[in-house]
Order: C-alpha cells, then structure tokens, then sequence
C-alpha cells in the first residue's frame, strides 16, 4: 500500500460529535478512522508534534495540529498478515477524545 492520508470528513465529524456526548466518565479512547483499542495500543509511542505544525487541526476544538497528540500507528499483526496492514503517523485530540489525521508512510 503507498502513501495516503485520513482525514475527517463531514459524515464522521458528526458522528464524532454524537458520541462525545457519553464518554465523560469513562477512560479516554479516540474514535474516528481506526478502532480504538488499536490506537489505544499505541499511544504510547509518541511522536514529536512540532515535527507535525501546519497538519489538520483537530475540527471540534480547532487545537492546532502541533498541539495534538502524535503517535506512531501501526495496525495490528493480524492486518499485516492478510497483507492489509497500515503503519504511520497519527494525531488525535486529548480534550476532544477523537482522532485527527492519519499520515501513511509508503511501505
Ligand atoms: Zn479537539
């Protein structure tokens, strides 16, 4: 797969912005292109965001790209293996509880 990049369109922000209404309480996980338990997985392996200014800014609180948080994505084993694994840069919002952009890297 070359490089392509995710970004959220209209249909997904506003399914974002439904479901941010009933997550308050529960322990942060970012929804949008990947699945979060995906994401969730790796988060901690960040990336630096001022390697990212001028990127998507987050479109529910408009944080600019730099400020988001970035991490190194790389889809699960098992998506590899049937020869659909994607691996990249991805940014989500820390205050909005959403993914923002995803940056492949051609592989
Ligand atoms: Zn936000």
């Amino acid at each position: 797969m070359g490089a392509f990049e995710l970004t959220v369109d209209n249909e997904m922000l506003l399914w974002l912005r439904s479901i941010s209404i009933t997550r308050h309480d529960m322990e942060p996980v970012y929804h949008g292109f990947f699945p979060v338990e995906d994401v969730h997985s790796c988060f901690d392996v960040p990336l630096d965001p001022m390697a990212y200014r001028g990127k998507q800014a987050c479109p529910i609180c408009n944080r600019p790209s730099h400020q988001l948080h970035w991490m190194r994505y790389s889809s699960p084993a098992e998506s590899w293996a049937r020869g659909g694994g994607v691996l990249g840069a991805l940014s989500v919002c820390t205050k909005c509880y959403i993914q923002v952009q995803f940056l492949a890297e051609q592989h």
